[in-house]
């Protein structure tokens, strides 16, 4: 059976030690997050995440879910169990407002926990993570009816989330909708139409279930102009939040698929279902991109968690395997051939996914930091420039961390040889899985377009330029720096080819817009790697401070691991400058008849 540890450390290293949380103290909710609190929470998820939920992993995976004639939906074994668990813990409430029955602990928190929770079962992760975004969405637009009735149920559990937006004409271009919504005398809606692909849209695990549909009132506008969102509980509550009445949704069938197979992927029929508007008419899509983009640091940090897991599978087999012996001489005389761990390219392998998997953790957190900052300060100009910064990095964070994280998964794979592709040791689950995450929650050539389309040059570039001036800030205090100068030098290159294509975007896509599709995705990467960079930096200056009373050598390995990235990986920029640079030419001249 695959391993796992949670990475209980490495994110206490990171709170107290890199982004030391307690500076944020002023924030409500921040000072009851002391390092023991945060200890004692994440040590819990640990030891609920290795021993309940990573051992049902390989169950969800060949039994799959099972949908009864009734339309019913059965998970796999064990699922509810863990379920009842989880919900006893109270791990959905952690950074929920205190007066919805949550905890209002920092983000950071619940972010690390989520990480633990995908990287033992990504397909069970997703029943609570859709719930998580349900409540933003719903404390956001929702009205005061309508978050005292459903989100008390939903953080504590007894209901879970979805949301509605995929139709079978309809993926990306969300203006496509054809759900119908009527207004009823009574201010309900009757809600008409199938939706497809929707993660969680029917489930054994909870009494109840609360999907956000977008739908499009009759005679509203054609396209997104014309999106409305409602609250549709599969069974209607009573107004003291006690069961009512079956809705008319249910679930038609559910999808087979590559991987996360314990999560059921439901068409969903509305046949004239009662729904609730949420925001005002025609506001919909706006109301659904605080569920998105809640939802869309989530998948990147699936796919940060699936390339830990992988990793760890990978260093353990790498330790073990026997075969061949090392190029500098035989290491273990004893052996009748060296751990597979000797071999350079075995170990640049290892070496290439835990350099992202350490500076994609801080980049969570760091954000995460941001994303409460952004909620909870009392600073207008703190909670703007915080809220910018979201914005950035939030396509950043989804396209990178899930691009990488599958190629990682595949890396580790690789280090298994024959024995990764075969089904035993449950490395080509971990492949399969990752894969989703690069396309769900806007797949990420859209997560690109979103970044140079969009992000770049909203309110005259302010958020681009509040990010390199931080990240330039930072190269010029410490240039000098004997600890982190080896580091900051290619940051500061890295940086200065970020700053290139941005420019060059600005000179060469307004007019030809192709010119940025063409190089958003690269651009995408290069903005990732050089903020992937400077989490190294901020890294490695902890852990240089740190490395003297650090018997484990755990310091020791950061340094090695931030001098790895800078020498291995941040290069890769330079290629993604070059391709930016190239343009839509080559891309864009062939016929489309041609392919
Ligand atoms: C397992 C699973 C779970 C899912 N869960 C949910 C859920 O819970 N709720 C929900 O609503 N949906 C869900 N989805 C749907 C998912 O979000 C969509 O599949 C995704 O947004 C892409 O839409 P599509 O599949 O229709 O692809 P399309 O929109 O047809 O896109 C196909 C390709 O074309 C590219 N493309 C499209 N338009 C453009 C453009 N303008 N510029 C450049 N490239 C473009 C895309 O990047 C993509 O690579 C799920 C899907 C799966 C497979």
């Amino acid at each position: 059976m695959p391993v796992y540890k949670a990475p209980v450390e490495d994110v206490l290293f990171l709170m107290n030690d890199v982004f030391h949380i307690e500076r944020f103290a002023n924030l409500p909710g921040f000072a009851d997050a002391s390092p023991d609190v945060v200890q004692a929470i994440v040590g819990e998820a640990a030891k609920f995440c290795e021993q309940v939920l990573a051992p049902l992993n390989r169950v969800g995976d060949r039994q799959g879910c099972r949908r009864g004639d009734d339309g019913s939906v059965t998970t796999p074994d064990g699922f509810r169990e863990a379920y009842r668990r989880y919900v006893e813990g109270g791990w959905i409430g952690i950074s929920v407002p205190q007066e919805f029955g949550g905890l209002g602990l920092p983000v950071a928190i619940t972010q690390a926990v989520n990480e633990f929770l995908a990287s033992a079962n990504m397909a069970f992760a997703m029943y609570p993570g859709l719930t998580h975004g349900a409540i933003a969405a719903l404390l956001v637009h929702g009205t005061a009816e309508q978050k005292a009735l459903y989100v008390p149920k939903m953080v504590s559990g007894e209901w879970t989330g979805t949301m509605n937006l995929t139709e079978p004409q309809c993926g990306t271009d969300l203006g496509l909708i054809r759900t119908k919504a009527v207004r009823q005398a009574d201010g309900s809606y009757r809600i008409a139409g199938t939706k497809i692909f929707i993660s969680a849209g029917e489930h054994d695990l909870a009494a109840n279930i609360v999907h956000l549909v977008l739908a499009r009132i009759e005679g509203a506008p054609e396209g997104t102009r014309g999106l409305s969102l409602f609250v549709v509980p599969k069974i209607v509550p009573n107004p003291d939040g006690s069961l009512g009445a079956r809705n008319a949704v249910s679930c038609g069938s559910i999808e087979e698929k590559m991987g996360i197979h314990g999560n059921a992927t439901c068409v969903m029929n509305y046949d004239g279902a009662t729904g609730w508007l949420v925001a005002p008419e025609n506001h919909g899509l706006h109301a659904m991109f605080v569920m998105m983009n809640e939802a869309r640091l989530g998948v990147g940090v699936h796919g940060l968690a699936l390339s830990e897991v992988a990793y760890q599978n990978a260093a353990q087999y790498a330790r073990d395997r026997l075969q061949g012996r090392a190029l500098t001489g035989t290491a273990f005389k004893d052996k009748p051939a060296d751990p597979i761990i000797v071999h350079p390219d075995v170990r640049r392998a290892l070496m290439t996914i835990r350099a992202f998997n350490e500076a994609a953790r801080a980049l969570v957190l760091w954000t995460s930091i941001k994303s409460d900052v952004a909620h909870r300060s009392e600073s207008d100009k703190d909670r703007q420039a915080a809220d910018d910064h979201m914005g950035l990095l939030t396509p950043v964070i989804k396209g990178v961390l899930t691009d990488l994280g599958f190629a990682n998964a595949v890396t580790a794979q690789q280090v298994f040889g024959g024995h990764g592709y075969i089904r035993e040791l449950g490395m080509e689950q971990f492949v399969r899985d990752a894969r989703i995450p690069m396309i769900y929650e806007g797949a990420n050539g859209i997560q690109a377009l979103d970044l140079v389309g969009r992000k770049l040059g909203k309110d005259g570039g302010r958020a681009v330029t509040a990010f390199f001036n931080e990240v330039q800030g930072y190269v010029k205090e410490h240039a000098g720096d004997a600890a982190v100068k080896p580091l900051v030098e290619p940051l500061a290159k890295a940086l200065g080819r970020l700053h290139e294509a941005t420019m060059w975007f600005m000179q060469n896509a307004l007019a030809k817009p192709d010119n940025a599709g063409a190089g958003a995705t690269d651009y995408m990467h290069l903005f990732g790697l050089v903020a992937l960079g400077y989490m190294w930096c901020l890294i490695a200056a902890a852990a240089h401070g740190k490395r003297a009373a650090d018997p484990s050598g755990r310091m020791k390995a950061k340094l090695v691991t931030a001098r790895f990235f800078m020498e291995r990986m941040l290069p890769e920029t330079a290629a993604h400058l070059a391709r930016i640079q190239s343009g839509a030419g080559s891309v864009m001249e062939l016929p489309a008849e041609m392919f």
